[in-house]
């Protein structure tokens, strides 16, 4: 038995309360296996069906644990026991198999090869690469549901699963066993906080959301969906795990590229123009020129140089982890359509806004290297949550980008998009004409918070009281930090709160004073440090409001996610309302999909009284 498996079992922390941890959705095969050959009630996903040259397939899972499995059922005859690993037979002739993420490469081989188009599987069609919504996935299985109900009922396919690796995402439960995480730097919050601060690893993402497709039936659609691993790290401090984050990631039809490691740690040679001729083939840099010309853009050679000296060594580097994601899916994976892929190319790290001559370099250099990029991310300025103050402003911006975005046949990757007006979705729609992806995930932490803040359900409000008082509790330990930036940060948070409920903001005369302050608040998603801080709940040891407890990848950690996975049908509904309500909104704004679509949507989602009966407006009628 893997580790993880082991150490998730000897704990208690089992799939249905806290999913996606493992990469396995089923941690104890004999007992799933002998449950089912001995008849136990096992549920059968009805709408999980599908099929494979070898025959019928159903989901099976054990409500109690999680554990799930794959029961095959051959035309004629039995059926084969090692269509998969680790299978058995049954009396009635099936075969099951566990569902661990091994059987699930293989599935995903068998599924592809015998239906080109199934959406059972993340994918890379034309049209995502075109035009999409990411979508962040906090709450994995809370989650996906409600972005299968949005798909269905607006019609369009989006990026329906995305998280940074390694950033939100464990991308090595071995090492993360052996408390070996790197950590992520949180200079608002003035520490470090362990990478795969939800607790969920890659790979069980990816089992996840593939899953959760089958349980509600979203496949039935025929709507292809894609799976974006999030700014993929380039260079810098990361080239020494590249071969892991590749292997986590292979399931990922969608990967976008962050150069900012490598960028970060790159000196720029005094004479740029000497190194460049020296460190890079002439062709390439001619090709480049000429190609940025074509696209209407004159180039100043002293800041070409300097561009060109700075991004070559990331690029390189760009180049061959693309290589190994290739080669990692052409291992893996024996169909054309399994193998496929869409690149963005995220430059919004560079400093500064970008200029249109940037992106056009990037473009260019991307294309002379091989790697088509199907989404770039340029800086716009954007701040995470808050609304884009000058839409004419914004227009311009886009405008100028977008000009050179269509020439290379990119669409544009908004990053840090949640929390922007509808006007400035409209304009980012009307300007791209569609082809844009907006990237949203803070967004559905906070939608959480909302669902629960409203549930009459005396657990779920037990648990919304503790979320809030843990925000409160970080805010006063930061406005009193001796660490400037920390101190800064949770001062800004907690006078927004004030100020915006129409209460006094001079209260830092004392902790104490700040404290009176803050409890006088009536407690509401709304205010800003509970927004900042409320993401470092979810793994926090035992909901701890201590630096020390925060991302705790132990039993503690992991006792405290159960509490998320735990919450009412009531809190659940919620939370999936709001998170299709925001994909309807994001969808109307950028034009994604009609006005009567959308308008259709919003009174269909209006009207559920019951999660049941939202999920069974997910499949095919
Ligand atoms: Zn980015």
């Amino acid at each position: 038995m893997s580790a993880i498996n082991t150490f998730l079992l000897q704990n208690n922390l089992r799939i249905a309360t806290n999913p996606c941890v493992s990469p396995d959705f089923c941690l104890d095969w004999p007992a799933l296996r002998s449950a089912i050959q001995t008849a136990q009630p096992i549920h059968a996903w009805p709408h999980s069906r599908f099929e494979t040259a070898a025959g019928q397939w159903v989901l099976l899972e054990d409500a109690a644990t999680g554990d799930c499995a794959w029961r095959l059922d051959a035309r004629t005859g039995a059926a084969p026991v090692n269509t998969l690993a680790d299978g058995v037979a049954l009396a009635d002739g099936a075969a099951i198999f566990p569902a661990t993420f091994a059987n699930l490469l293989r599935l995903k081989n068998l599924i592809q090869a015998h239906n080109p188009q199934s959406t059972i599987f993340p994918s890379a069609t034309e049209q995502l690469g075109r035009s999409t919504l990411g979508i962040g996935a906090r709450f994995t299985t809370l989650h996906w549901p409600a972005v299968e109900w949005a798909m269905a009922q607006l019609g369009i396919g989006v990026t329906a699963n995305q998280n940074s690796i390694p950033r939100e995402l464990v991308y090595d439960t071995d090492v993360m066993l052996a408390g070996k995480l790197d950590t992520v730097p949180f200079p608002f919050i003035g520490t470090n906080v362990p990478e795969g601060h939800q607790g969920q690893s890659v790979e069980g993402m990816s089992h996840g959301c593939v899953l959760s497709k089958l349980k509600t039936g979203f496949h039935t659609r025929g709507i292809a969906w894609s799976f974006n691993a999030d700014h993929q790290p380039i260079g810098g401090k990361f080239d020494s795990r590249e071969d892991a984050l590749v292997t986590g990631c292979v399931l990922a039809s969608y990967i976008t590229f962050d150069l900012s490691p490598e960028l970060a740690q790159t000196k720029v040679a005094d004479d740029a123009a000497a190194w460049c001729a020296a460190h890079v083939p002439a062709a390439l840099i001619a090709t480049v020129k000429a190609r940025v010309a074509q696209a209407g853009l004159t180039l100043n050679e002293t800041d070409f140089a300097k561009l060109l000296a700075y991004v070559w060594p990331s690029l390189q580097k760009m180049k061959v982890r693309d290589g190994k994601y290739a080669a990692a899916r052409a291992q893996a994976f024996t169909t054309e359509v399994g193998r496929a892929y869409l690149r963005e190319l995220s430059i919004d790290e560079l400093p500064g806004l970008t200029t249109p001559e940037t992106t056009a370099i990037m473009l260019a250099l991307c294309e002379a290297l091989g790697m088509k990029i199907h989404f770039v991310a340029p800086a716009f300025g954007f701040q995470k949550n808050m609304p884009y103050p000058d839409n004419a402003a914004l227009r311009t911006l886009i405008e100028k980008q977008w000009a050179v975005c269509a020439n290379f046949g990119a669409s544009i990757g908004f990053h840090s998009g949640s929390g922007k007006s509808a006007e400035n979705y409209q304009v980012m729609g009307a300007v791209t004409g569609g082809r844009l992806e907006i990237k949203t995930s803070g967004r559905y932490t906070y939608e959480m918070g909302r669902g629960l803040f409203a549930s009459k359900n005396s657990a779920d409000q037990a648990l919304w009281r503790d979320w809030y008082r843990f925000t409160l509790e970080l805010a006063l330990l930061g406005a009193y930090s001796t660490d400037a930036t920390e101190q800064k940060m949770a001062r800004v948070f907690i006078v927004d709160a004030l100020a915006k409920s129409g209460h006094g903001t001079d209260v830092f005369a004392s902790p104490a004073a700040t404290r009176t302050a803050l409890e006088a608040l009536t407690p509401s998603p709304e205010h800003m440090f509970w927004f900042e801080y409320n993401f470092l709940h979810v793994l926090a040891a035992d909901g701890r409001a201590e630096k020390a407890a925060l991302g705790d990848h132990t039993p503690a950690g992991y006792r405290q996610r159960a509490r998320f996975y735990t919450i009412s049908d009531e809190g659940r509904l919620n939370f999936a309302k709001n998170i299709a309500a925001y994909i309807v909104f994001l969808a109307r704004n950028t034009g994604l999909a009609s006005a009567a679509t959308c308008t259709a949507a919003e009174t269909r989602l209006a009207g559920y009284t019951n999660l049941t009966a939202m999920l069974n407006d997910i499949a095919k009628a």
